[in-house]
C-alpha cells in the first residue's frame, strides 16, 4: 500500500448510488482506507462536499463547465484539493501511484476508459461498471491480466459467486470442478405485472426497485430484465464459463445473491442483506472482512426464499443479452448501447417501458457480430449501434 497501512482508494462515480455506498464504508474505517481521489460527470455541488468531507487531495468532473463551479467552490472553502477537467483526467486518477484502489462505479460506457486505465496501471479494480466489461470483455480481461491489476467483481451477484470460488480462482478461468453458476434476480418492480400494462408503466414506477436503492437507469434495467442479462454476459467473462452454464433463477427476496454448483453436487451460496455496502466492504477489505453496517441477516423475519424461472416473453431483454453472451465479439458492445439509448429515451419521455427491447431487439436485428482486436472495433460497434437505435426510436409513439 501506498501510504503506511492505509489503502489510498479512487471513486470513479462517486455521486452516485455505489459511489455513495463506498465513501459510507470508507468513514468507517479511516484507520484503512484513505480517499486520494474522486470523480464524476457534472455534479459539482456534491462532490465538492464529498471532497471537503474525505480531504480528497484530487476531485475530477469530466464536464469542463462544471469542474470550473467545482473549483470556485472549493476554493471559497478553502480546500486544498486540486480540481482535474475531463474525460481524459478520470484515466489519470485511476492511475496515480498513491491509488491502490480504483471503484469504478461511472454508469455506462463512459466508465470504460478509466476502467481500462486503472486495469493498465495493475491497481485492485472494484468493478462496479458492468457495461464496461459487457462492450470490451475480452479486451478488459486481458488488460487486467497484461496489467497484474487484481479484479474484484462489486456487482452483488458476481460478487457473491467470488466469494463461493476457491481462493486461487484466476480471473476469466473457470476453477476445476465447478458444473454451474446460478445468477439470481429480484426481477424487478414488474415481476407480476400484466404484459399489456408494461406499455404504460412511468419511469418513476420504474425506478421504484422493491429490494434495492440504485441510479436510474441500473433501476431501469432491472425492472426490463436488462441488467440480468448485462450480468450473465459478465458471470461468463468473469469466471470463464459459457453461456449454457450460466442460469438465472428469479429470487424475490434478494436474499441469496447468487449460488455455484460443483460436480459433485455440493451448491454454495452466499447470502446477505440486499445492501450493496456488503460487496463494497467485502471487495475494498480483501482478502481481510471489515464491518460495513448492514444490518444481519434475520432469517426468521424473512421467512421464505422463493426460487423461480424467467419469463423471456415478457421480459425479452434477458433472452437478446442471453444470445448476445453466445455470439461474443463485438455484440455485446452493440446490444449495451442500444439499450443504453433505449433507456435513456425512456427515461425522457421518448419512448414507453415495452418498446425499449423491441429497440434493442431492432438494432440486434440490423447489425452483425465483428471481432474484437482492439478498443477502436469497440467504439466502433457501440456508436453504430446508438445511430441505428436513435433511428428506431424517433418513429415511435410513446404510447403504442
Ligand atoms: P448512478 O446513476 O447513481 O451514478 C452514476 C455515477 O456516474 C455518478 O457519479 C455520475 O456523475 C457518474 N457519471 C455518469 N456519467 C458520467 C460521465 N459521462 N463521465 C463521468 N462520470 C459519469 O449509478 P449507480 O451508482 O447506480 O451505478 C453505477 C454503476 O454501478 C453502473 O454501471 C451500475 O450498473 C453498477 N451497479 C450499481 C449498483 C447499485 O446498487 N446502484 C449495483 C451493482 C452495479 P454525476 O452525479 O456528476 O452525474
Amino acid at each position: 500500500m501506498s501510504t503506511g497501512q492505509t489503502m489510498g482508494v479512487a471513486i470513479l462515480g462517486s455521486t452516485g448510488s455505489v459511489g455513495e455506498h463506498t465513501l459510507d464504508v470508507i468513514a468507517r474505517h479511516p484507520d484503512r482506507f484513505r480517499v486520494v481521489a474522486l470523480g464524476a460527470h457534472r455534479n459539482a455541488e456534491k462532490l465538492a462536499e464529498q471532497a471537503l468531507r474525505f480531504s480528497a487531495p484530487y476531485a475530477v468532473l469530466a464536464d469542463t463547465g462544471a469542474a470550473r463551479r467545482l473549483e470556485q467552490i472549493l476554493r471559497s472553502r478553502g480546500a486544498k484539493t486540486r480540481v482535474l477537467a475531463g474525460v481524459e483526467a478520470l484515466e489519470e486518477i485511476a492511475s496515480l501511484p498513491e491509488v491502490d484502489s480504483v471503484m469504478a462505479a461511472i454508469v455506462g460506457a463512459a466508465g470504460l476508459r478509466s476502467t481500462l486505465a486503472a486495469a493498465r496501471a495493475g491497481k485492485r479494480l472494484l468493478l462496479a461498471n458492468k457495461e464496461s466489461l459487457v462492450m470490451a470483455g475480452p479486451l478488459l480481461m486481458q488488460t487486467v491480466r497484461a496489467g497484474g491489476a487484481t479484479l474484484l467483481p462489486i456487482d452483488s451477484e458476481h460478487n457473491a459467486v467470488f466469494q463461493c470460488l476457491p481462493r486461487n480462482t484466476v480471473p476469466g478461468e473457470a476453477p476445476a470442478g465447478i458444473k454451474r453458476i446460478l445468477l439470481t434476480a429480484s426481477g424487478g418492480p414488474f415481476l407480476d405485472t400484466d404484459g399489456a400494462r408494461l406499455a404504460k408503466v412511468t419511469p418513476d414506477e420504474a425506478c421504484a426497485h422493491p429490494n434495492w436503492v440504485m441510479g436510474r437507469k441500473i433501476s431501469v434495467d432491472s425492472a426490463t430484465l436488462m441488467n440480468k442479462g448485462l450480468e450473465f454476459i459478465e458471470a461468463c467473462l468473469l469466471f470463464g464459463v459459457p453461456p449454457e452454464r450460466v442460469e438465472v433463477l428469479i429470487h424475490r427476496e434478494s436474499i441469496v445473491h447468487s449460488l455455484v454448483e460443483y460436480l459433485d453436487g455440493s451448491v454454495l451460496a452466499q447470502l446477505g442483506a440486499p445492501d450493496m455496502r456488503t460487496p463494497i466492504a467485502h471487495a475494498l477489505a480483501w482478502p481481510d472482512r471489515v464491518s460495513s453496517g448492514v444490518e444481519s441477516l434475520d432469517l426468521v423475519k424473512v421467512g421464505t426464499l422463493r426460487f423461480e424461472a424467467p419469463d423471456l416473453k415478457r421480459f425479452p431483454a434477458l433472452r437478446l443479452a442471453q444470445e448476445a453472451a453466445r455470439e461474443g465479439g463485438t455484440r455485446p458492445a452493440s446490444l449495451n448501447a442500444a439499450n443504453e439509448v433505449a433507456v435513456a429515451a425512456f427515461l425522457e419521455g421518448g419512448l414507453n417501458f415495452a418498446q425499449i427491447p423491441a429497440v434493442i431487439e431492432s438494432v440486434m436485428s440490423t447489425s452483425s457480430a465483428g471481432e474484437i482486436r482492439g478498443l477502436d472495433d469497440v467504439l466502433a460497434a457501440d456508436a453504430e449501434a446508438r445511430v441505428r437505435a436513435a433511428s428506431f426510436i424517433r418513429p415511435r409513439a410513446v404510447h403504442a
